[in-house]
């Protein structure tokens, strides 16, 4: 197929919620992905942080594949030994109690909501349900996180969405103990604010709200479904700060490209869901979780987490030195950068350069897979560079 047959299907048949680029992705191999033309495109941007090791990583397909022909998909009826492990490597290297499998960042955020409300009703009964989310935050887009998400511009269309969320500023305890009250049950947040625009929140801050949340009997939940599994240089975001979250959720990059969402709960909660209380009909696929005991293996390792973090400092240096270039925010090798000019504009120009790079608000964003090599790096930088002194 060529790419104006690819983006006619597209055109005809899929529902336009996104506005693409003019690319046509039909083959990847570790940074690089490749249209039919043989077009070739290095990638920081991995599906959004999704393809955490580049695409196809050859441990991970195998992995993959071998679970493929071994049994592709248990009902939770039965017990599951691959979901199994990866529930075990994940609660050992967290120090949370247990977690529940669901199939994306929104679903298991909407577990994490759950689980802090159903909490609360059973110490505290049916009036403290109310959760305080950040203002500038992204947690998905059902309903209920949508209603979690702190943006207005999501909040519409859709009415009624659901009650209860109260919006703090990021990274201000006061307004958080400002709209905080005796109905609140949980605080949701991401560390790094990825989508509102790579906003990184100081460590004394979410050390105050540790605390407060401590005194108070209200659940800290953290979204790490974009910070999560390395992409910070740490194995969590939060874990840069050395706080102790009740909840924690996770997808993107766990999963290595396959569709996964888990919610870690901690040792009070870990018996508050009953049998029956929630499920979802793929949650725990063992194809998905071989993928995802893959990604883990490799990324939790010191060599390669600090690795990821010399990387990321490396891509900062090189992109403050490009002209138009004002400053970067960078944890890990999640990036933000910010420019003169439109990063629409930008985007879509290295694109037809040959460099998938993406925005978040008013900044350009790199979510590089966590294994990119310095050649790589230095590779992507220049297609940007050259795309910036241009323009
Ligand atoms: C992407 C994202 C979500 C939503 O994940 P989906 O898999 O798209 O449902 C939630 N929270 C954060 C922080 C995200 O970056």
């Amino acid at each position: 197929m060529d790419n104006e047959q690819i983006k006619l299907l597209d055109k005809e048949n899929i529902m336009h919620t996104y506005s693409r680029y003019d690319v046509c992705l039909t083959k990847g191999r570790g940074v690089y992905a490749y249209d039919n033309n043989g077009k070739e495109y290095i990638d920081v941007s991995s599906g959004i942080g999704v393809n955490s090791l580049g695409y196809c990583n050859p441990g991970w397909v195998e992995a993959v594949q071998k679970q493929t022909a071994k049994i592709q998909h248990i009902s939770n009826y039965y017990y599951n030994e691959v979901a199994g492990e990866l529930a075990q490597k994940l609660t050992k290297a967290t120090g949370m109690s247990k977690l529940f499998f669901g199939n994306s960042g929104a679903e298991a955020n909407e577990c994490a909501i759950k689980v802090a409300r159903k909490y609360s009703f059973d110490k505290y009964g049916s009036n403290r349900n109310h959760i305080v989310t950040l203002k500038n935050s992204f947690h998905g887009r059902t309903i209920a996180t949508l209603s979690a998400t702190g943006q207005d511009v999501f909040h519409n269309f859709f009415f009624p969405f659901v009650d209860n969320f109260d919006y703090a500023e990021a990274d201000n305890i006061d307004s958080l103990k400002s709209v905080v009250t005796d109905k609140t049950c949980a605080v949701m947040l991401e560390v790094v604010q990825g989508e509102g625009g790579v906003n990184i929140l100081s460590q004394s801050y979410l050390k105050a709200v540790e605390k407060f949340c401590k005194e108070k009997d209200i659940l800290l939940i953290i979204d790490e479904v974009q910070t999560g599994v390395g992409r910070t240089g740490k194995l969590f975001g939060y874990m840069h700060s050395g706080i102790k979250p009740n909840i924690v959720t996770i997808a993107k990059g766990i999963g290595g490209g396959l569709p996964i969402g888990i919610c870690l709960v901690d040792n009070t909660l870990k018996d508050v869901m009953g049998v029956s209380s929630h499920g979802t009909t793929f949650g725990s696929n063992p194809v998905v979780c071989a993928g995802a005991n893959y990604v883990i293996d490799t990324v939790n390792n010191q060599d390669f987490l600090s690795d990821v973090n010399k990387k990321g400092g490396y891509i900062k240096d090189s992109v403050l030195k490009i002209k138009g270039v004002k400053s970067v925010r960078q944890l890990g090798l999640m990036i933000g950068i910010e420019i003169d000019g439109n990063v629409g504009d930008v985007a879509k120009r290295c694109s037809q350069e040959g460099l998938l790079i993406i925005t978040a608000k008013t900044l350009l964003r790199m979510l590089p897979p966590l294994n990119i090599t310095y050649e790589e790096i230095d590779k992507a930088v220049g297609i940007l560079k050259k795309v910036m002194e241009e323009n």
